[in-house]
């Protein structure tokens, strides 16, 4: 069996970014299942479609025909654009989390995210990795930081990118999206019976990435 770790959690926990530290020091495969949601949304909107219940089904038959690539080097093709940038803006992030909430949608998505799946091993980044998507992994590590933190963090993120962010605007939204996240019917954000949490708030990227290694090493 392949081996794979689940790293879940809210959003602007840095999973991201400890995701692909340890896949880095593995030489195992990511995967950013929070990309998947953004494209599908980013695809609903730019077919004009309105992102809610009324429009599951329309919205499910376009995500299963979206030719969703992503390259050797980390890039996020749609056909043959390169998407990246697109997905990553905080407008893209919540039509993600409202994309999400629809079953059938999620229902999509699901086979793209198991092909994932490649010797040596795989680092699954996500709201449901531990508690959907790979139930029987043998690590899932649910990681939290505190809104103050996270709002800072993604804050600082988006002003080296060059894009100017308003703190409190940044902490009410990524607030707004874990509620959305958290009380949707199907498949909640929420930690798996079995999954360790780790605090990151205080902690730099390192020290979580230390831990993270120190399980997979028990
Ligand atoms: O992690 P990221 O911020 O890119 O995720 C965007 C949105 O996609 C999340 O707010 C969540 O609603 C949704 N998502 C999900 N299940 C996942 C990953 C992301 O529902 N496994």
């Amino acid at each position: 069996r392949i081996p794979v770790i689940c790293i879940d959690g809210p959003t602007a926990s840095g999973k991201g970014t400890i995701a692909a530290e340890v896949a880095h020091r593995l030489g195992y495969g990511i995967l950013d299942s929070g990309a998947l949601y953004r494209i599908a949304g980013l695809a609903a909107r730019r077919a004009g479609i309105e992102i809610d219940p009324a429009h599951e089904a329309e919205i499910a038959a376009l995500v299963h025909r979206l030719p969703i690539r992503f390259t050797p080097a980390q890039q996020i093709l749609l056909g043959d654009e390169d998407i990246g940038q697109a997905i990553r803006s905080e407008a893209a992030g919540m039509d993600a989390s409202r994309v999400s909430a629809l079953p059938a949608v999620r229902e999509a998505l699901v086979a793209l995210q198991l092909d994932f799946q490649r010797l040596p091993g795989l680092v699954a980044d996500g709201r449901d990795m531990g508690t959907v998507i790979f139930p029987t992994a043998p690590l899932k590590v649910y990681l939290i930081a505190s809104a103050e933190c996270r709002a800072a963090r993604r804050h600082k993120q988006l002003i080296s990118k060059g894009i100017s962010a308003n703190i409190t605007a940044l902490r009410a939204d990524l607030e707004a999206r874990d509620a959305r996240d958290m009380s949707r019917s199907v498949a909640p954000l929420k930690p798996a019976p079995d999954a360790l949490l780790l605090d990151g708030s205080e902690l730099s990227i390192e020290q979580v990435v230390e831990q993270v290694l120190q399980w997979w090493q028990e």
